[in-house]
Formats: structure tokens, C-alpha cells, sequence
């Protein structure tokens, strides 16, 4: 039998970084690879849906993959004109992601490739293109089930959660965790008492949904973009500090967190720092989470 293996290909968010500074952690943008017995998922389909492709095309036998994306912001799609299996006859690529119907999902993957953006659009792909219909609950591939849910990010993003070879994997790329929190804290004191009381009851209704959504996963990856200092500056712009990540992760009991979508403007040693301060936060918690840097090339065995 095939292994089962999930593979970061791209880890970074915002825009692709390969600077001689980055390459430890890597600088191509999101797309993660989830393998069970040939059958494939990718997981977005930023820079790092390139070689990935070029693997794909190279190598499987199946030749029928599932992209799910978590959205259409650019650094989640900029791969897809130059996936090559999408323009190889034989291949069957199966698209899924937030929408109201086929037709605008299409839209969306279309137009990045329009004039004068691009030489070529999307009617040059030779591949089998399906587009599943959004409103689908549930996805599978092979033995990989899907499901997905709504995230703080703006517009329509998601997070997915997927059971693959008796795991729970949680790949939320793009997600402003405890927005309801931070953005009512800050203007708590503006509010009377009982707005207070209120607003403290739907923000622990909110953190509750938030970490249902999590509970329990084998595997978070999750975006911590900003240390708290660039977070003062960037709250409401849809991404996490790397101190709340770690401690959403801690009280959901999940047992191994990736930490993803890193800025661009962190070098290496940056992104080491950042890993020796989430050290500190699990020690201080007495907490068993394990916690990783996500980094391009990393591979975690699903067996
Ligand atoms: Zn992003
Ligand atoms: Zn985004």
C-alpha cells in the first residue's frame, strides 16, 4: 500500500519570499499536500501548487487531485497558471471552495488569468476541470473525508477539517482567531456595564464555537502571521498572533500544532524566536500541545 503523508509546499502567507534570509522556513506561499493511498487533496493553491504539479505530473498514477481553497485572496491562487497538471489531457482536477454557485467559483479562478494579467486563460487547461458544487457539506476523495467551516478573515473564508488515515487534520491558513474578543477589549471602557456583560457573554459564545471547531485535532495548522507587536498595529486585518494561536490550540486540546502562513517580513531567525516563545507559553501552561514551525518541504507521516 501507498504511504499516507501530508506535505507542506508552501507555508508563507501574503506574497512569496524566497530570500536567502527566508529559505530555512521557505518562501513559497500556501498549499499543503495530503496523501492516502494515491488519492490527493492540496490544500490551496498559492506558489507551492508549482512543484508540487511538477511532482504530481511527473509521478502519480492517479492523476485526479482535489483542490480545496480557503479563499481567492491572491497568495491562495497565484500557483494555479502554472500547475501543470491542469493542462495535461488525461488529468481530472476537481475544484472546491467558498461561493454561492459553480459558476462564480469558476469566475474567480478565471479572471486571474485574463488579459492583460495573463498570455493564456483557463480554456487553454486540457485537463478534466470539475467544479464540486459549493453547497456540498461534505467532500470526500478516496478514504479522505472533507468538511469545512466558516472563519475571521474578510470575505468568505474557510477552514477545513479532514480526516485522513484515521487522523484529524485542521488547515486554517488565513484565520483572525479571537476576533470577537480583541476587537471588543479594546473598546470595552466606551460601553456601559451592561453593554459589558453582554458583550463578554457573546464573546464567550464566540471563543466556544471557536474552539469546537478545533477540539481535539491531531493536527492544527493554523496561520499565526503577526507577533503581538505587528498585531497592535493589524488588528481586524484577518490574521493571528502567534501567543493567542498557541493558547487557542492549548485550551481545544490539540495535540500537535503547525504554525503557517508566516509574514514575509520574518526572516529565519525571526521565525526561530517566535518558536522559543510558544516553548515558553506551553511551559508556562504545563501544557502536552507539541508545537512546530510549519516549514516548505516538512513532511509528517499520517501512518
Ligand atoms: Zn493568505
Ligand atoms: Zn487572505
Amino acid at each position: 500500500m501507498a504511504k499516507s503523508y501530508l506535505r507542506f509546499w508552501g507555508v508563507r502567507g501574503s506574497y512569496a519570499s524566497p530570500f536567502p534570509t527566508h529559505l530555512k522556513v521557505g518562501g513559497n506561499t500556501s498549499c499543503v499536500e495530503i496523501s492516502v493511498d494515491e488519492h490527493t487533496v492540496i490544500c490551496d493553491a498559492g506558489t507551492g501548487i508549482i512543484p508540487l504539479g511538477n511532482k504530481l505530473a511527473a509521478e502519480s498514477k492517479t492523476k485526479d487531485v482535489l483542490i480545496v481553497l480557503t479563499h481567492y485572496h491572491w497568495d491562495h491562487i497565484c500557483g494555479l497558471p502554472f500547475f501543470v497538471p491542469a493542462f495535461i489531457p488525461d488529468w481530472k482536477i476537481n475544484f472546491f471552495g467558498p461561493g454561492e454557485s459553480i459558476q462564480e467559483i469558476k469566475q474567480n479562478l478565471d479572471s486571474q488569468m485574463q488579459a492583460p494579467y495573463f498570455p493564456v486563460g483557463t480554456e487553454t487547461w486540457m485537463a478534466n476541470i470539475n467544479y464540486i458544487e459549493p453547497r456540498e457539506t461534505k467532500i470526500s476523495r478516496g478514504p479522505i473525508d472533507i468538511s469545512y467551516y466558516g472563519v475571521h478573515h474578510p470575505g468568505i473564508t474557510y477552514g477545513y477539517k479532514i480526516k485522513a488515515a484515521n487522523k484529524t487534520i485542521i488547515y486554517v491558513s488565513d484565520n483572525e482567531c479571537q476576533f470577537l474578543d480583541k476587537s471588543i477589549k479594546q473598546k470595552m471602557t466606551e460601553f456601559s456595564e451592561e453593554e459589558q456583560q453582554m458583550f463578554e457573554a457573546m464573546n464567550r459564545e464566540e471563543y466556544e464555537y471557536e474552539l469546537e471547531s478545533i477540539q481535539g485535532a491531531d493536527i492544527l495548522i493554523h496561520d499565526a502571521q503577526y507577533t503581538p507587536e505587528d498585531y497592535e498595529t493589524k488588528r481586524g486585518w484577518g490574521h493571528s498572533c502567534y501567543v493567542d494561536v498557541v493558547n487557542y490550540a492549548i485550551d481545544a486540546k490539540v495535540k500537535e500544532l503547525y504554525l503557517y502562513h508566516h509574514d514575509p517580513y520574518n526572516d529565519d531567525d525571526a521565525i526561530d524566536k517566535i518558536y522559543e516563545k510558544c516553548q515558553e507559553i506551553i511551559q508556562n501552561r504545563n501544557a502536552s500541545l507539541k508545537c512546530f514551525i510549519a516549514r516548505e518541504g516538512m513532511e509528517i507521516d499520517l501512518e
